[in-house]
């Protein structure tokens, strides 16, 4: 530790500096090193394994994270290969998850082979827009009547307003939503392969600032006012989709289901109306008629640099099965994937190298397609997870796949 270093930890620990301002003395993996140090004092505690990492803090410093102290590594896995008969993902597949829960890997894996030896996943992605909904306060609902008039005339000019802050990103629809004096305005953006929330929320401060100059009546609340819906479960993104709407199926043969997932497709369609289905409404969810989603999201989003926080609506959607003669049918439809292949966390050493293992690292040739062709991989590997425990379970091999491989214990 050298003496600048040592001199701003001493000021940490009296309090002298705060830790936001270590940036202010110190060049910007030095400050990291300092604030952990004065943490570890502080607390007398010792953080050898957070303060060994690789990320260069140069580098995330004004872009990723604030009053970093190093990094948390998760283990990362592959599952594969997995066969995607997509419209812009077509091919074998590894995929990356970032998990500590065991067996999950192992399990999305069994379900991908079954998957793979059956001819692979069909996808399309059936809408495609992220959206952001600035909040607007008017007098009186005469107001607002003028206001919605005024928006339908000036739909050209609001979405030129928008679009003079990005390059990639293309305002494409704007959809007002009223509850007495106030107003909602969705605006929906093709982002390219972003996710899209910054260019989205820049562009859409851009579209208020202009409204508040030509409409005067109309005070802009917030330029989020949680019609959008970020970060949380909404009907709007589960009816109107948010970011991406992706549809994965597979027809998964008799024999496949015998040898590889020891069951029958009428056993695993009897699982999935009685638990994603009857469950599911029974429990009073009406956003996620899943087995288990999340798991897949979550796992993939961690790998690959999205943000976490969108796992909460990325994780909505529903299963559907059918009995085809002894063959199984089964889908997932995910209403609002949120995730980008530039931007945000994707540009972090260990996330650019997972995105690169599926051939999707930064941006697509045209723009746009390499996010499209993720979202199909994402997709298949859900339906994967989901004909997994949905075997599973009508198999009655939950439990004990999870003593072997969450808990080290052979059955
Ligand atoms: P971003 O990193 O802020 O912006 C994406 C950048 O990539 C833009 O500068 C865009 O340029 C550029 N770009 C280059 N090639 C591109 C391509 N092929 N397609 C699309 N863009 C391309 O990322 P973002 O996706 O807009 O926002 C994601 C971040 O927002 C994450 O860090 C997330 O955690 C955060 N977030 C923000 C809010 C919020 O309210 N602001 C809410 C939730 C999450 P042009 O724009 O000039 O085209």
């Amino acid at each position: 530790m050298n003496d600048k270093i040592t001199e701003i930890v001493e000021k940490i620990v009296t309090g002298e500096i705060k830790l936001h301002e270590v940036d202010n003395y110190l060049e910007a993996n030095a400050a990291m090193v300092a604030r952990r140090i004065a943490l570890e004092k502080i607390l007398n505690i010792s953080l050898p394994s957070i303060g060994s990492t690789i990320l260069d803090y140069s580098e995330i410093k004004n872009r990723n994270a604030e009053n970093v102290i190093g990094g948390i590594q998760v283990p990362v896995g592959v599952i594969g290969p997995l066969k995607v008969n997509g419209d812009y993902a077509q091919g074998e597949f590894y995929v990356p998850m970032a998990t500590t829960e065991g067996a999950l890997i192992a399990s999305t894996n069994r379900g991908a082979k079954a998957i793979t030896d059956s001819g692979g996943t069909n996808t399309k992605i059936i809408f495609d827009g992220m959206a952001r909904s600035p909040l607007f306060y008017l007098k009186s609902i005469a107001d607002v009547k003028e206001f919605l008039e005024w928006i339908e005339e000036n739909q050209d000019r609001i979405k030129e307003t928008a679009n003079l802050t990005t390059v990639h990103g293309k305002l494409i629809e704007i959809k007002p939503f009223i509850l007495g004096n106030n107003v909602w305005i969705r605006l929906v953006f093709d982002t390219g392969d972003a996710m899209g929330m910054n260019m989205a929320t820049i562009a859409s401060e851009n579209v208020c600032s202009m409204i508040e100059r030509e409409f005067q009546r109309a005070k802009c609340v917030a330029v989020s006012g949680n019609m959008c819906t970020d970060k949380k479960q909404s009907m709007v993104n589960s009816l109107l989709g948010r970011g991406k709407t992706v549809v994965a199926e597979a027809i998964i043969k008799e024999e496949v289901l015998k040898k590889t997932l020891h069951t029958t497709a009428e056993k695993i369609h009897d699982v999935n109306l009685r638990k994603n289905l009857l469950g599911s409404a029974r429990a009073g969810n009406s956003y996620q008629f899943n087995a288990h989603f999340a798991n897949v999201i979550a796992a993939i989003f961690l790998a690959t640099g999205q943000d976490m926080a969108q796992v909460v609506e990325s994780s909505s959607g529903y299963t559907w099965t059918e009995v085809r003669g002894s063959d199984l049918y089964i889908t997932v439809t995910l209403t609002s994937l949120e995730i980008g292949t530039v931007g945000g966390g994707t540009r972090l050493p260990t996330q650019i190298e997972a995105l690169s293992i599926m051939g999707v690292g930064g941006g697509g040739n045209p723009p746009g397609s390499n996010a499209k062709k993720f979202a199909e991989i994402i997709a298949s590997a859900v339906l994967s997870a989901e004909l997994n425990l949905l075997s599973a379970l009508a198999n009655k091999e939950l439990g004990r796949a999870h003593k072997a491989l969450g808990r080290n214990i052979k059955t």
